[in-house]
């Protein structure tokens, strides 16, 4: 089979993804092969293959928001058929018994294994999962739409979780990028007052069309003190600065896996309780929870569709901001 993997990272306009021809995977006991038949792209993927994320195993095969039909199913695996439309994530395995895992914190499990990271994920023909981490998903979305919910959505809505916004409260949203465009849909849909911070004018007119009560500037003063914000560009400044905007007692959730640094700042606009989390991975509760949701609200995403050997231009658009929506591979 085919797919596209990373040798070695590289700068993204060097096209350091290369085509391959690879043995067919065969399932082992409790694995799925899913027939991929779209795959999004997420920034993690560039700063993987550009090596900003130190990559865990190479070759890699990037990609963890992975729609397909399972193909082959492996011993012991009784819930899934040949057919079946799947999904899989970016939290592809965990122990199960420690103490993260028995407390409804997968996420944090220190053995978690990572799709396209530890193992080979969608920017492929075919791919393996864990049947117990593949995701079933809502049948009135399409492979296309679906695809771009499966990390930008699932992380985006568990940032809104970890930021402890009440439904009603008001919520800063800085930066607005694929996974901001997803969590202000629950937002609106939760009536949440959403205020956005971003640099572009044409994403501060797309928020506002989706509901945003304000959108603004990075140099703009904000018409209000928020009850919680979520950040996610990959910049420290912007943390200090969604910070600054706080009402007493908010939180500041830190939606990004990879943080230029974090600047030194006084004290001040972190005490009374206010706070900075960071938000790592997701649970499959919250796919499930997040999936449920995109179904009933319903969330809107636009596909900006490449074919899958066009990886390579499809994540340089991505850092260059050219990319409509989401982009998403298909085979
Ligand atoms: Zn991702
Ligand atoms: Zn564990």
């Amino acid at each position: 089979m085919r797919v596209e993997q990373l040798l070695e990272p590289a700068p993204i306009e060097t096209r350091p993804l290369r085509s391959a021809e690879v043995a067919e995977p065969v399932p082992g006991a409790g694995e799925l092969v899913l027939d991929v038949a779209a795959c999004g792209v997420c920034r993690t993927d560039l700063q993987l293959v550009e090596g900003d994320l130190a990559v865990r195993r190479l070759p890699i095969v990037p990609g963890h928001q992975v729609v397909g039909r399972v193909s082959a199913v492996g011993a012991q695996v009784e819930d899934w058929e040949i057919g079946a439309r799947a999904g899989i994530g970016w939290l592809a395995g965990t122990c199960g018994r420690c103490v993260f895992c028995r407390s409804g914190r997968e996420n944090l499990c220190p053995d978690a294994r990572f799709t396209g990271w530890d193992r080979d994920g969608g920017y492929a023909e075919r791919v393996l999962v864990r049947a117990d981490f593949a995701l079933a998903l809502p049948d009135d979305l399409d492979d296309l739409e679906v695809a771009p919910l499966l990390c930008g959505g699932i992380i985006g809505y568990r940032a809104l979780k970890v930021s402890d916004v009440a439904p009603g409260g008001r919520l800063g949203l800085f930066g607005f990028g694929a996974s901001a465009l997803l969590a202000i849909q629950v937002a609106v849909h939760w009536e949440c007052e959403v205020f956005v911070v971003t640099r572009s004018e044409t994403d501060r007119r797309r928020a506002l069309r989706l509901g945003a009560a304000w959108a603004g500037s990075y140099d703009d003063h904000l018409p209000a003190a928020l009850d919680a914000a979520v950040t996610f560009a990959p910049v420290g400044d912007v943390v200090v600065a969604a910070l600054r905007a706080l009402d007493r007692g908010g939180v500041v959730a830190v939606n990004a896996i990879h943080l230029d640094r974090i600047p030194e700042f006084p004290y001040e606009p972190l005490w009374l309780e206010r706070q900075i989390r960071s938000v790592a991975n997701s649970t499959r509760e919250d796919a499930a929870e997040f999936l449920r949701l995109a179904r009933e609200i319903p969330i809107r995403t636009v596909a900006d569709p490449y074919p899958f050997t066009q990886a390579n231009v499809a994540l340089l658009r991505l850092r260059e901001g050219d990319v409509d929506g989401a982009a998403v591979l298909t085979t």
